[in-house]
């Protein structure tokens, strides 16, 4: 039999936000390969065997799930969100590009899920309404001078900004000097949400603006929205205020 690999998103965390394309592709898989933590959200099933692996090793990753498929299981590769967004697909192509003539011949689905800026603007309102950016704070992958020029220039250009890996135990100072780069583009009036862990059991969400806004605030399960000048809020009785960026922009003078 000819092996199948899934890349798939398994969106924020809720499990009534995994789409039911990714729950079918999950039930029929032999191989579970991903990060342990988000295999660990799945449901255990005896047939299965499951290669959790550690963060940060998403080549590694990606090759052990080829050269399964290779060998002519059907695998299914799993990120959080969407596999396409800072996720596992990337990677799963890398390799490819860079690996035995034979993998380009693997029968592959890729499979979207709801990802993080998704879900948090959902529970806030509808402050990605007009034009807005996703940006990774982890230079793990990029030197901070490309993180911190890309962030200057979106903001310059007044996207909403979508901050993903804002902080973790080894990256402590990135989101300050961001919060600093942002400052010098934006009025401190402009919305700051810090986002943690959205659809799960610990969800957390704060919003404040960028003149106060605390880095100590994010995690590595946080996702950081930055309004624009024209982003508002809603006043609503007993609960945070709703907010949203409007459709429309005026004609720049
Ligand atoms: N592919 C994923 C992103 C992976 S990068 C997606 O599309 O969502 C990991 C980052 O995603 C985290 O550091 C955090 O910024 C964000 N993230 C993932 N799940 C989240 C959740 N439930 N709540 C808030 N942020 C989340």
């Amino acid at each position: 039999m000819s092996g199948h690999l899934a890349i798939i998103g398994l969106g924020p965390g809720a499990a009534e936000l995994l789409t039911p394309q990714a729950t079918a592709a999950l039930a029929a898989a032999a191989e579970l390969v991903g990060y342990g933590p988000y295999l660990d959200r799945l449901p255990p099933r005896p047939s299965q065997r499951r290669h959790a692996s550690d963060n940060r090793v998403e080549i590694a990753r990606a090759r052990t799930a080829l050269a399964l498929a290779a060998a002519g299981a059907r695998v299914a590769l799993v990120s959080a969100g969407d596999a396409g967004v800072f996720g596992m697909a990337s990677a799963a192509f890398e390799a490819i590009e860079g690996g035995p003539a034979a993998w380009r011949g693997i029968a592959i689905d890729v499979l979207p899920g709801i990802s993080a800026m998704f879900a948090v603007a959902a529970r806030i309102g509808a402050p990605l309404g007009h034009d807005f950016c996703a940006i990774s704070l982890s230079d793990n992958l990029k030197p901070w001078e490309v993180v911190a020029q890309r962030l200057a220039a979106a903001a310059a250009a007044g996207f909403v900004i979508a901050l993903y890996n804002p902080a973790s135990t080894a990256r402590p100072w990135q989101l300050g000097a961001a919060f600093d780069v942002l400052r010098g583009h934006l009025p401190g009036s402009v919305p700051v949400v810090f986002a943690t862990a959205v659809t799960r059991p610990d969800e957390r969400i704060a919003i404040d603006t960028l003149a106060t806004a605390d880095p100590a605030r994010a995690d590595m399960r946080t996702l950081v929205m930055i309004g624009t000048a024209a982003t508002r809020l809603v006043a609503r009785p007993g609960a945070a205020p709703w907010l949203y960026t409007p459709r429309g922009v005026a004609v720049p003078a």
